[in-house]
């Protein structure tokens, strides 16, 4: 391949970051903007479990989130990858994720990216845990604005073991886990 034409992994982590930092997922759900909404501190959440199972909605309006500028793009992904898994590729006994959400798709050797498909993602948060113990903690947990119904009193933030759950301004819908608020948020 012409050199000049390759994507080197600093590059494309840029263009990523740039993307998500543009606003590239969070414009597509659109953000409400008068009211309050609730929303979880993804600093404040333990992975219990609960998003998954305490939701009105099923599935649950809680989604997984992969911040891509500060993912390592790591070939052995533990988020991706159950930690039995024999084999480094997509078979559905080698994945982490119940339900497959999880799509790795390849840039060069050795990295790849994970994104998240939010149709199949229950918000069970065990890519969340993986992630936080063997890697950079880019994976975390948000209330999808564009599928909660903002029930009034919230059944998960009731069960949360860990005072996650708030109201914030639905003009601020939602957070990084790093804790700067996404671009497009007053
Ligand atoms: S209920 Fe609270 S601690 Fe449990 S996964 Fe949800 S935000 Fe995290
Ligand atoms: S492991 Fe759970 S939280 Fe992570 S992508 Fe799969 S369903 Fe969503
Ligand atoms: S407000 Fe209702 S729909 Fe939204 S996350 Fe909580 S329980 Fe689910």
């Amino acid at each position: 391949m012409d050199e000049s034409k390759k994507i080197g992994r600093r590059d494309f982590v840029r263009g990523a970051a740039a993307f998500a930092l543009a606003g590239g997922t969070w414009a597509a759900v659109g953000t409400k903007a008068e009211g309050t909404v609730w929303q979880l501190d993804p600093n404040k959440c333990t992975q219990c479990g609960r998003c998954a199972t305490h939701c009105v909605l099923n599935p649950s309006a809680v989604k997984c989130m992969n911040q891509f500028n500060i993912c390592g793009y790591c070939d052995l992904c533990f988020a991706y990858l159950h930690p039995g898994s024999r084999e480094r590729n997509t078979g559905a006994e080698n994945l982490l994720c119940p339900t497959a959400a999880i799509e790795r798709k390849f840039i060069e050797d050795p990295y790849y990216e994970y994104k998240i498909n939010e149709d199949n993602c229950i918000g069970c948060a065990k890519c969340v845990e993986a992630c936080l113990v063997f890697g950079n903690g880019s994976f975390y947990l948000q209330v999808r604005q564009d599928v909660c119904i903002n029930c009034n009193e919230c059944s998960i933030a009731k069960a949360c073991p860990s005072n996650a759950w708030s109201k914030v301004p639905a003009s601020k819908p939602y957070m990084f886990i790093t804790g700067e608020t996404p671009p497009g948020q007053k």
